[in-house]
């Protein structure tokens, strides 16, 4: 075992939903995990809603997972300091699945990483729509809390402490810390019968409330100026009568209108500086717990996130190359690790199923096309959405490829 590759200081890490640990049982998990070489666990410890097909779940194959729920027992001292008090899953509500697996990896060697969603929560952005993504006309987005908001900045602050200061964890990967990834999002029916350009997208990503106004302002921006451009550039977008189908912003958008060029530094300045200081806080009080910043490369222009700047801020990077093709995974990895410069770790995340990585040959083919880009760890996402040959297939592809 890793005699070619025995550099992946980051380990071989294997996403994992709490209902997969809850119905399953963690031994079965971890015994999986053991005999496939797989080191850590990414469990998820605050998740989103959804609805997921489970196939190999002995209690449903379908699964309606609740929005904006955390699947451990919060301790309520943790969080003074905000509005934002974390919820229990109801359907879990009697289980700890930090104590469950905590109790099954012992003697194992496996570790655990907590994947943890973070401003993306309806359940908050609707009770508090003050505290929420605001657009341009000044509707709260009821998905996405604003990233400049000090209480909800606080809010993740206090969930990551109340993990790390309860269990034993070894990075904390954090997703959605930042701006949303769209206008679109599969959230309650949502149904527009207009063409959505990706520049309108972008700028319905982006929050125009009187915090990002104060912050911008700091900056040297204007925003209620950026805000009447952005309107009138939707409002002409929505009567275009081509590129009817939104893809993410490219680069090559930023030339259309030079407005979007301040956007874009707004927006990563904020993000970055949101990194900045949640890891000094972090780190200060847990120094040998890593931050993870989980990068979708499709979506981090939206997001505002630009891994060049943030680098500096991250311990290390859940680098999502959800591709069918090797070579685009290949080409996109290794364009994280220039933008990353050896500043932060790049853990490359496979995912797992059909069409992307479902057969053991092409397992093998993607996990080389990333390891030939010399990374730091590769994630396999995730075990409870895939067959059980999937992950058959996933154990055996580990075991010949390293
Ligand atoms: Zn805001």
């Amino acid at each position: 075992m890793r005699t070619a590759y025995n550099d992946l200081t980051e380990g071989l890490r294997l996403f994992v939903h709490s209902w997969d640990i809850f119905d399953e049982g963690a031994n079965r998990i971890v015994e999986f995990a053991r005999k496939s070489h797989i080191e850590f666990l990414n469990v998820a410890v605050s998740y989103h809603a959804g609805r997921f097909m489970l196939p190999h779940n002995p209690t449903k194959r379908m699964y309606t997972a609740e929005e904006g729920t955390v699947y451990f027992e919060p301790h309520p001292e943790q969080y003074s300091n905000s509005r934002i008090k974390p919820i229990r899953s109801d359907i879990y509500k009697n289980l700890d699945v930090m104590e469950v697996l905590s109790g099954a990896i012992d003697g194992t060697g496996i570790g655990i990483n907590a994947w943890t969603v973070c401003f993306h929560n309806a359940v908050f952005a609707s009770k508090f729509p003050e505290l929420a993504v605001v657009d341009p006309y000044g509707s709260p987005d009821h998905n996405y809390l604003c990233p400049t908001r000090t209480e909800n900045f606080n809010y993740v602050v206090n969930l990551i402490s109340d993990i790390a200061e309860n269990y034993e964890v070894s990075t904390v990967q954090l997703e959605s810390l930042s701006f949303p990834n769209g206008v679109r999002h599969g959230y309650h029916h949502e149904n527009f019968l207009v063409p959505i350009n990706p520049v309108a997208s972008f700028l319905f990503s982006t929050c125009y409330c009187s915090s990002c106004q104060n912050v911008t302002s700091d900056m040297g921006f204007d925003l209620v100026e950026i805000k009447g451009k952005a309107k009138r550039f939707i409002d002409r977008s929505l009567t275009f009568e081509e590129n009817n189908s939104e893809v993410y912003l490219t680069d090559e958008y930023r030339e259309l209108e030079p407005f979007l060029d301040n956007l874009f530094s707004i927006k990563n300045k904020i993000v970055t500086e949101t990194y900045r200081k949640l890891r000094e806080i972090i780190h200060r009080k847990f120094p040998k717990l890593k931050i993870s910043l989980i990068s979708n490369p499709e979506t981090n222009r939206n997001q505002g996130i630009n891994l060049s700047s943030i680098a500096d801020h991250l311990d290390a990077v859940d680098y999502l190359v959800y591709f069918q093709d090797a070579k685009n995974i290949h080409d996109s990895v290794l364009k994280a690790k220039t933008d990353l410069s050896k500043k932060a770790k790049l853990v490359p995340a496979l995912k797992m199923g059909y069409p992307f990585s479902y057969k053991e040959d092409i397992i093998q083919k993607n996990m080389r096309a990333v390891l030939d880009c010399g990374i730091d760890g590769i994630n396999f996402y995730n075990y409870g959405w895939v067959t059980s040959e999937v992950l058959e297939s996933l154990g055996n592809a580990i075991k010949k490829t390293l």
